[in-house]
């Protein structure tokens, strides 16, 4: 059963000075009276929200970050088999070098050999592809953190 409300309450007269006398006798108005109240003074403690996103911003990033968490998930194997393919590719490089007399060892210890001059410019490039990689690991991460 509906329950029967003050046709002032359902009306948009809060601040007319005649509606608050009649709120001060009749019980609906009385309580949305003191509702309006209530929700002016919460109003007003309650900081405004000036330095909050747009919901727009937060949607699309929301579902940025799920699709950025989707991709590295689908990325996983990819990274498990490069990591074990390397991994066998080191234990036979080694494994062959080690093993004996072959015409692959021959090739992959003269290949080695012809290394050692260039040592140091390949330690320099990889101490600057390392210094680029964390670089751009750390702007990614402080990126994703705003
Ligand atoms: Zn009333």
């Amino acid at each position: 059963m509906k329950e029967q409300i003050c046709e002032h309450a359902r009306d948009n007269i809060v601040r007319d000075k005649q509606w608050k006398l009649h709120a001060a006798q009749c019980v609906d108005c009385h309580e949305l009276l003191a509702v309006s109240d209530w929700m002016g003074a919460f109003a007003s403690v309650t900081p405004g929200p000036q330095s909050l996103p747009s919901p727009g911003y937060l949607i699309f990033k929301s579902r940025l970050k799920q699709k950025q968490a989707a991709a590295q998930q689908a990325s996983l194997p990819y990274y498990l088999m490069v990591i074990v393919s390397a991994l066998v590719f080191a234990i036979g490089s080694v494994w062959m070098l080690v093993a004996g007399d072959t015409p692959i060892a021959s090739i992959m210890a003269n290949a080695l050999v012809m290394l050692i001059p260039g040592i140091a410019v390949l330690s320099i490039g990889i101490v600057i592809a390392g210094s680029v990689y964390a670089a751009a690991a750390y702007a990614v991460s402080r990126y994703k953190n705003q």
